[in-house]
């Protein structure tokens, strides 16, 4: 752990928020399992993740040195960074309520001294050299994830002489399956719906609002500017307690260019500004056309409704880079089917209802499908639940015409809320120390 000493006392971090990890392996000296240490801190990727999605443009790249540098003044604590660094290397920090992360020394490597962890190695374990290439084709360094970002680091594979010890009978060394998980925890995803239940009803209330003006709009279904007002305004809050740094927001829209979580906000924006207009115009409660005679406002409408769609995908791409442990990108929590599904509500459109309910009914299924094939946890009563408020609505619907929708909507709805809440819950981020519990779990043998 020298190295790790070395950085914190460098950059003066606090612990346990180190930016260099030794992640160990084998803990419970399992015969049948390599023993090695792997230290790792930020790889100052070529194809840097963090950097291309931050949405506030906190990160850049030192021009002499190729070194990422996170900006702790311009970043605004919204974690997405976390999410998308393979290598665990950005740290949200609770005090500061920001982000952090290795920044190589930058200032030593400038001046031509080694970073403070490869100082502080006792073995040589850890080097620093300018190279013009890192191949990292066969490296197959378990825990190591190559994504394909190009990460500035080489890798010395482990020696393939290594001896193992004999193993005289195996079946002494068999882990009973039911204690697994008292020797070996559960990889830790990073994450919790405990913290994400914002996320939750942001993302949905956002489809609800799409869809909403969506059916106002084509099918001149009343829509409230009060409550579309109110519950846009909810969705911001919702989502301002994501956000460590709450005045800093504004910086959310920086990287339209390159982030989708940017171009969501400033979709988010436009939808709910138009929409706005659109629906004042439309109960007259000014008139629009004396101020700007040559806008068309059922024009505005439809153009409202582009924003609100471009601001369901811009969701759905920002999450598509989570680990699904289902493996599907197309699911039923995507938000795009959820606003198409309320719409068809709103307007009454029973045969799209029953098509987009069938569908998401197979989607759902496939993925409860998928988790239950690799034993993954879930809840069947969650489960039912899930099914029984997705269809029972549409078979009331068809068989009581007579009832009014809205009690039914809100059964959807609730339906919306727990396959989302699911979704959550069954995304994880990829991380050395994960991958090394898989590999490790994979590898033991249980009785
Ligand atoms: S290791 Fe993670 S934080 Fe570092 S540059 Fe690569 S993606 Fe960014
Ligand atoms: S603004 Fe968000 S994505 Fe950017 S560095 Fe800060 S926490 Fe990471």
């Amino acid at each position: 752990m020298a190295c790790v000493v070395g950085c914190t006392i460098e950059n003066g971090t606090e612990i346990p928020l180190n930016w260099r990890i030794v992640n160990g392996h084998n803990h419970i000296k399992h015969p049948e399992l390599p023993v090695f240490h792997f230290s790792l801190a930020c790889n100052h990727c070529e194809d840097a993740p963090c950097m291309k999605h931050c949405p506030a443009l906190a990160y850049t790249r030192d021009k002499k040195t190729g070194v990422i540098i996170h900006h702790a003044e311009a970043c605004i604590g919204c974690t997405y960074c976390t999410w998308v660094c393979p290598y665990d290397a950005p740290k949200y920090n609770e005090t500061t309520r920001i982000v952090e992360k290795c920044n190589f020394c930058v200032d030593r490597i400038s001046e031509g001294t080694k970073p403070a962890c490869t100082e502080a190695c006792p073995t040589g374990a850890l080097d620093f050299s300018f190279q013009e290439e890192v191949d990292l084709n066969n490296h197959i360094t378990p825990g190591f994830v190559n994504v394909g970002i190009k990460p500035s680091i080489q890798l010395i594979p482990l020696r393939k002489e290594h001896t193992k010890p004999e193993i005289v009978n195996i079946d002494a060394v068999k882990i009973d399956a039911e204690y697994l998980d008292n020797y070996v925890p559960k990889p830790t995803s990073k994450i919790h719906l405990r913290k994400e239940w914002t996320l939750v009803l942001f993302t949905l209330s956002v489809s609800g609002l799409v869809a909403w003006q969506a059916s106002g709009i084509t099918s001149n279904v009343f829509v409230s500017p009060i409550a579309f007002f109110i519950i846009a305004i909810f969705a911001i809050v919702l989502t301002s307690f994501h956000v460590g740094k709450k005045l800093r927001m504004w910086r959310f829209i920086l990287n339209v260019k390159g982030s989708w979580l940017s171009r969501e906000i400033v979709g988010f924006g436009i939808f709910f500004s138009l929409g706005i207009i659109t629906l004042f115009i439309k109960d007259n409660i000014f008139d629009f056309n004396e101020l700007l005679p040559f806008v068309n406002s059922n024009a505005l409408g439809y153009i409202t409704i582009m924003f609100g769609i471009f601001t369901l995908i811009s969701i759905d791409m920002v999450y598509s880079l989570l680990v699904r442990k289902d493996k599907f990108k197309l699911h039923s929590a995507m938000v795009w089917l959820t606003g198409l599904l309320l719409f068809a509500w709103f307007s009454d459109f029973i045969l799209l209802i029953f098509l987009i309910t069938l569908f998401k009914c197979v989607l759902y299924l496939m993925r409860k499908q998928a988790l239950f094939n690799q034993k993954i946890t879930y809840f069947p009563l969650i489960t039912s639940i899930r099914l029984l408020v997705l269809v029972i609505p549409l078979i009331v619907l068809i068989a009581f015409p007579e009832i009014s929708n809205s009690s039914l909507v809100i059964l959807v709805f609730i339906g919306e809320i727990i396959d989302r809440s699911e979704f959550y819950y069954e995304s994880d981020v990829k991380t050395p120390n994960g991958a090394l519990t898989d590999l490790f779990r994979n590898t033991v043998k249980t009785t």
